[in-house]
């Protein structure tokens, strides 16, 4: 009886396995053999490996600094990324760095400080997520594990079958992905310049470690002057400031001389935050902008994250998200990229597109008067509580519609094939 059962078990067992293999070779082989380049090792380019490996394939990725760039403020996970990162089993990493901000001061030209409740300047809302730049790069590095990263290269160009590089021989990619931020480089290489996709608004930003000088904790601090922003913050022992400023000047890629020279003559603490942006050698400089492109796919090459569509507020959502359908659509297409491209673009544009409009509804303007400001800040003082709250939850309420927008399908069981998905 007992040999019965253990045999019937065995021929349960060996039919499951050779079935499996069949629906491999139906349809994976054909696309798991595609050699996949991903240019970026930040938050999408992680993200995307990532799930290309948990669909079999083996992605390379080719970034141009010597490691995982570290450094970055503080960026939000929100809405459907969430799902992502629970998908990925690193949602209660993001919960136990989350920066969780419990207070605010603003300072005012003439250094009048002003003390809040709360996290006033950040979009998230309650159960989103506010992670250092850093940390989260961590995170997803560590989870992706083992794959081919070449650091410290770039790409040259992209031909027909080839890919050149700085450095190395140039290798033949059947996929390359341009995960290589607002500036991306494989944007430039495969769809033209910058300026036919940049919407720039003229602030120019840098962002740099900073010993905790200001003494806070969980709390920012904000100063205003003269169309001048300076904030940092600290959580534990990671404090980071940020200074920007507006300008006509296009630069792409600000210095650590043009903020010198921007913020020369301005009081409070500014002339020591310039020492340690002047000593640091961890800057982080950009300009707020977003990326609009009538396509995000070119042949064989496809952008992902800031590289297809920077958008302040919610880049980091959705390049997480960006990662994940793009390996799906991969994964599904049967070799066909071009398939694939579409119907990521088809997922993804709409999400994309109410994010940049309701951004730039919301991009706050910077004030050339400190009047203004003052009295904005006298205001906020005045008011009651919830009438600020009731402001700050509304644009927090926006923004989390926006960011839940799109639901992503239910985990398909093993047993489905690829073409019976219903989405
Ligand atoms: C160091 C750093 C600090 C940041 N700090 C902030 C911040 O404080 N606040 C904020 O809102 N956003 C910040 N960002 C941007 C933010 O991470 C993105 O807006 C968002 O997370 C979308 O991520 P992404 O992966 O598309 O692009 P990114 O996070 O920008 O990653 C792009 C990656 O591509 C690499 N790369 C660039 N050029 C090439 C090339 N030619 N070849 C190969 N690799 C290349 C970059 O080094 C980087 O690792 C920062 C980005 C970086 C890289």
């Amino acid at each position: 009886m007992k040999a019965n059962k253990f045999l019937k078990f065995g021929l349960a067992l060996m039919l499951t396995l050779n079935l499996a293999s069949v629906e491999a070779q139906q349809y994976g082989e054909t696309m798991k053999d595609k050699r996949i380049l991903i240019s970026g090792a930040g938050i999408a380019g992680f993200t995307l490996a990532y799930w290309l490996k948990q669909r079999g394939f083996s992605p390379t990725i080719i970034e141009k600094y010597p490691h995982v760039r570290g450094g970055g403020y503080k960026v939000d996970v929100r809405g459907t990324a969430l799902e992502v990162a629970k998908r990925m089993g690193i949602y209660e990493d993001l919960l136990e760095a989350n920066v969780n901000l419990a207070g605010s001061k603003f300072v005012s030209s003439d250094a009048k400080v002003f003390e809040f409740e709360g996290d006033i300047l950040g979009h998230s809302s309650i159960g989103e997520i506010e992670i250092n730049r850093w940390d989260l790069a961590q995170i997803l590095s560590k989870k992706v594990g083992e794959i081919e990263i070449i650091y410290g290269d770039s790409i040259t160009k992209i031909d027909e079958k080839m890919v050149y590089f700085e450095k190395m021989e140039p290798r033949e990619f059947d996929i390359v992905v341009g995960a290589d931020g607002q500036y991306s480089n494989v944007r430039r290489l495969a769809f033209g310049e910058d300026s036919k996709f940049l919407r720039r608004y003229g602030i120019q930003f840098c962002v740099f470690p900073i010993p905790n000088i200001f003494e806070l904790e969980r709390c920012e601090i904000v100063y205003f002057d003269n169309g001048k922003l300076v904030t940092a913050y600290a959580v534990g022992d990671h404090s980071y400031a940020c200074l920007a400023y507006k300008s006509e000047d296009q630069a792409p890629s600000p210095n650590k001389a043009l903020f010198e020279k921007q913020f020369q003559g301005l009081d409070w603490e500014v002339p020591r935050l310039i020492s340690l942006m002047k000593e640091s050698n961890d800057c982080y400089f950009n300009s707020i902008a977003q990326v609009r492109m009538p396509s995000w796919s070119k042949g064989r090459v496809v952008l992902i994250g800031d590289a297809a569509h920077s958008v302040q507020a919610m880049g980091t959502s959705l390049c997480m998200v960006d990662g994940y359908v793009l390996a799906r659509e991969i994964a599904e297409s049967n070799g066909d990229y071009a398939l694939a491209f579409e119907r990521y673009e088809k997922t993804m544009r709409k999400v994309v597109e109410t994010s940049q409009d309701l951004a730039e509804t919301n991009q706050q303007a910077f004030t050339d008067s400190s009047m203004r400001m003052k009295f904005q800040l006298y205001l906020m003082k005045i008011l009651p509580k919830r009438i600020i709250q009731y402001f700050t939850e509304k644009g927090k309420k926006q923004m989390k519609e926006v960011a839940n927008a799109l639901t992503l399908e239910p985990i398909p069981k093993m047993t489905q094939k690829p073409s019976d998905r219903q989405d």
